[in-house]
């Protein structure tokens, strides 16, 4: 059975998936990128063609949501100055990655993009790439605060025991950590552990009048916060009160087989891209009474002001 959301209009019609990104990203009507002008009357509908025809398009390019802006003449449309830009790619085919992205509990590898959009290898990397970039939340405040509870706690990517190693591998002599942090009942914050280790990350991102919740890690002694919790994991205790790191647990675990079985080769200096992905859907989850639709609606809204190049990413 074909799936009824993504049977709908904005992911197989372009004017109908300018129409639903307009309203995303202009709620209040379109607004000019060049000088600021936000005045309906002032800005104009273009109708039909980019540019006059050649020997190569002899109709001519049409670009649908083509805007007209009265004040500094210049031309613009709702792709501009957002991730979308720069891409040859219709905006239909954005949406139905986005959605693919937003409604995985463990996301999707770039083969299976490439399969269902029906697009080149390196197009399906890029994109999932741009989108998790657009995952990645913008300037953000600590987390935790008086009378809250945030939870720390990282966990080794390795490779299973059990999984074939290919020819001449040799063992990597550091696996990658990755560190998370979350406030409970609120949002989650992971990242890759550097060098700075992990009381670095909680200086950065933790409230100090906050009480922090982790295990008996020598790392976590006298942590600059107002209280701190532990429970003792080599005897067994797992829960003591709000002492507890098991809302990280169940993360990990999701974002293990999402890494493992999805993401058979993350490299190590996109694992934040994917860190921002895992937690971009925890953080807009289904128990916060956030369906796949909304949650790929939030993630279309995080396209604005995140432009990002080919060249300032990072070439597979
Ligand atoms: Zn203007």
């Amino acid at each position: 059975m074909a799936n009824p959301v993504l049977s709908q209009e904005r992911f197989h019609n372009e004017e109908a998936a300018f129409a639903y990104v307009e309203a995303e990203l202009w709620p209040n009507g379109p607004v000019c990128p060049h000088c600021g002008n936000a005045d309906g009357a002032r800005i104009g509908r273009l109708q039909g063609r980019r540019s006059k025809p050649s020997k190569v398009h002899p109709e001519g390019v049409v670009q649908i949501g083509l805007r007209k802006c009265y004040e500094c003449r210049q031309q613009f449309s709702v792709r501009k100055g957002t991730i979308f830009e720069d891409s040859h790619l219709p905006l239909r085919l954005w949406l139905q990655a986005i959605y693919l992205l937003c409604s995985s509990k463990k996301g999707i590898s770039t083969r299976q993009l490439q399969r269902i959009l029906g697009c080149g290898m390196k197009t399906a990397w890029h994109l999932g790439h741009r989108i998790r970039h657009a995952m990645a939340p913008g300037s953000t405040g600590p987390l935790g605060g008086a009378g809250k509870v945030v939870e720390a706690d990282e966990t080794e990517l390795a490779r299973s025991r059990k999984t074939r190693k290919p020819e001449g591998f040799r063992r990597k002599t550091h696996n990658p950590v990755v560190m998370s942090l979350v406030e409970r009942g609120g949002n989650i914050r992971s990242q890759t552990l550097d060098h700075r280790g992990a009381m670095s990350v909680v200086r950065r991102n933790v409230h100090p009048d906050s009480t922090l919740a982790t295990d008996q890690a020598q790392h976590y002694k006298f942590p600059p916060v107002a209280d701190h919790q532990t429970v003792d994991h080599s005897k067994f205790e797992w829960t003591r009160g709000i002492a507890h790191t098991n809302t990280l647990e169940g993360f990990f675990s999701v974002l293990k087989r999402g890494l493992v079985g999805v993401y058979q080769h993350v490299d190590k200096k996109h694992l934040d891209r994917y860190l921002a992905e895992f937690d971009f859907r925890q953080n807009t989850r289904v128990a916060l009474g956030i369906d796949d639709v909304e949650r790929t609606r939030r993630a279309v809204r995080g396209m604005a002001g995140k432009r990002l190049t080919y060249r300032d990413s990072y070439a597979p």
